[in-house]
Formats: C-alpha cells, structure tokens, sequence
C-alpha cells in the first residue's frame, strides 16, 4: 500500500513541476530526488521567506447579529485598532527573526478596517483587505473584532498563488485570518501569539505536521516539536510563554534560513553524523538536518532540538526524526509525519527501511550536539 501511494505521489509532484514550464518533461533523474522535488516546488515562491515581508493589518468589523455560525453569538467585541494589534505583535517578528537568523523579517503596517454585513462571511473581511491592499503589500494579516465559537478553528493562512516575482497580496490573495479570541482584554495586552506565527507560518507555505500519517486532512496537529502542528504546546507547560515552539528543520531549509553547507544526506549504508540543534546560530559549524532518501518521494529528516528558547516546553534536549512525504502543488500539502518524537542518548528508532541510533547527546556552554548513526536497511 505504502507503495501505491508512493507511485499516486509521484504523479501529483511530477504533474505540479511540469505546471511550472511549459509541457516541460521531468527527467528520471529529477523525479528520483525528493529533495530537489521539494526546492522545485518552493521555488515557485521564490524567496517567500528571505527579506522584509511587507503586511498589512487590518481589523474586520463583524456586525450583531451575524449569520456567520463561525462567530460566538454573543455581542462583545474587540476594541482594539489595528496600531495596537502591530504593536502586539513585536514578538512575532522577534519568532521569525531568531529562527531565519536575521534572514526573513514581517513587516506589519496597520492600515484602516473593513466591515462585512449581517448576511456576509467572515472569508469576506479577507476579500476586502485585499481590495484596498496596496501594491507593495505582500499579504494581508485581518483580525476579526469578533471571537470564533469554541469548536470552530481560531484562524487560517495560505501562500496565496505561486508567485515568483512583484507578488501583491491584492494579486496572490495571501493572507492570514484570526478571530478575536487571542486579543481580548482577557490577556490583559499580553496576548498568546502562537496562532498568529502558525498561520504565518502557512503563508511561507509550509504544512501541517502530525504524529499519525492518517490525520491529513481531518485537522489533528497534535505534535508539541514544530509550529506547524500544536502550536500552543509551550503555553500548555508554562502558561506565561507567549510563542509557538520553532519550526521544523526541512521547513527552514526550504525556507533557505539553512544552507547546503548545514544539511547531510544519507542513501544507503551506515553513516555517523554530528548534529547540532537547530537553533544554533549560523557562525557555528555544523549540520542541523540529516535526509535519509527512502525513495522518490518520501524521505526521513533527522534533527536535534534543543530544550530552551520557544521550546523551553520540551524540557530537555531530543532527536526527532519525521517521514516527509512529497506531495501536492505546493510545500502547504506535503505530508510531515512525526516518527519520533524523543530520542534520547543510546535510544533507537527504526522502522523496515531505515535505523537511527543516538549515540550521545552532549551540551558545552554554546553548543548542543548529537551524534547519530544513520543506517538505511533496504
Ligand atoms: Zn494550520
């Protein structure tokens, strides 16, 4: 089965980089590297992640008595401006400014609201920041004055259209979208801003994450090593922290806030590997993310986190190691799949194709390193 589906990948990719060139053929040699698949599909983006990001903060009135049954039917609403939302959001900007090293920056602007009628949905509010959105804008980040119901998701964030060049939110459609919740005067202006890096996070194109590869699609992130899945996870051991953890080392690395220089590949046989953690300032050596190629679609990443900082939460230092299977049209559908999620010293995981050994995860006062054997079995 894993092996249809393997094939059913494939398709989707090759169908996704002929999309790009005209009727362009993919070689053989292409299409056996998920690797360079995954870049090809980034690159329609560009350089999404690298630079100051232009974004425009609007907030969208909701009227009383809305229709839409995303909304609490209750009458209170935010009494924030969106001057005030930008301001809440410097540590946002801190979140992406330390995980790129200083290599991708959001800029928000606070810029007039919209409003949506009794009979409009909240899909509306975004269609109108768009509208207005000036030209240099890259995406629009709107916050509804009214808070979503309990059961209903706290928001939403999309890359918009591949773009590669001038991309304007008003021609991309990229955009985040929230409800109030976060920004009521409940958090006394001290607001959680998990949800906001998650859907930012999505407007870098990048996808979910999960701990079981059959929750696609059916909306449980429920793992606490990446932003992309339970974002909350750090608030949920220390209620003071206001950050989602960082993001997973294949995501920075299509994002290019990691090079070639920091990442190893591994194909066949048995390899031992430095590893040092993720967040690990780029002036130090050494390689952050390990690929284990198991076939032309799907891979193994191996990397080190590091217990402090936005993963404070994890409380001490582990190897995680994900199945990250290509597919789809764009980086926002490939499926992220935790394997393990807490590999210790002298722990192992391993499944029918690939081994991974920890030897011994040390600490010295600026550097977090693991040593890893990699063995692929087939
Ligand atoms: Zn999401």
């Amino acid at each position: 089965m894993k092996f249809l589906s393997a094939i059913v990948a494939v398709g989707l990719s090759t169908m996704a980089i002929a999309g790009c060139g005209d009727e362009g053929q993919v070689t053989e040699s292409f299409a056996a590297d998920p690797v360079q698949t995954m870049f090809a599909t980034a690159a329609k983006f560009a350089d999404i992640a690298v630079g100051i990001d232009p974004w425009e903060v609007v907030v969208c009135q909701v009227p009383q008595g809305t229709t839409d049954s995303l909304y609490e039917p209750i009458d209170v609403r935010l009494d924030l401006a969106s001057t005030d939302i930008v301001a809440a959001l410097t540590p946002v900007v801190d979140y992406f400014s330390r995980w790129s090293h200083g290599q991708y920056q959001p800029k928000f602007t606070a810029v007039s609201g919209v409003s949506i009628g009794v009979d409009e949905k909240s899909e509306v509010c975004v269609d109108r920041a768009l509208d207005k959105a000036s030209a240099a804008t890259r995406g629009v980040l709107v916050i509804a004055d009214a808070q979503h119901t309990e059961v209903a998701v706290g928001g939403w964030g999309r890359p918009g259209t591949p773009c590669t060049k001038n991309c304007s939110a008003k021609q991309t459609g990229r955009a985040v979208y929230i409800g109030a919740s976060d920004f009521m005067p409940y958090w006394q202006g001290n607001p959680p801003l998990d949800l906001v890096e998650h859907e930012l996070g999505h407007a870098l194109d990048w996808p979910h994450s999960s701990t079981s590869m059959d929750n696609f699609g059916s909306g449980l992130y429920d793992s606490d090593v990446d932003v992309m899945s339970n974002s909350s996870a750090p608030r949920e051991t220390f209620p003071e922290t206001r950050n989602a953890p960082g993001p997973l080392a294949i995501n920075m690395y299509l994002a290019k806030w990691l090079q070639d220089t920091h990442v190893a590949s591994l194909e066949s046989g048995t390899r031992s590997f430095e590893l040092v953690a993720t967040e690990t300032d780029l002036t130090v050596d050494g390689v952050r993310l390990l690929i284990v190629t198991v076939n032309d679609s799907l891979v193994l990443t191996v990397e080190l986190i590091k217990a402090s900082g936005d993963n404070q939460h994890l409380l001490h230092d582990r190897v995680v190691v994900h199945q990250v299977e290509v597919v789809g049209e764009i980086g926002y559908e490939r499926r992220q799949t935790v394997l393990s999620d807490d590999l210790l010293s002298g722990e192992q995981w391993s499944n029918d194709q690939v081994q991974i050994k920890i030897l011994e995860i040390t600490s010295d006062q600026s550097v977090t390193t693991a040593s890893v054997e990699a063995t692929v079995l087939r």
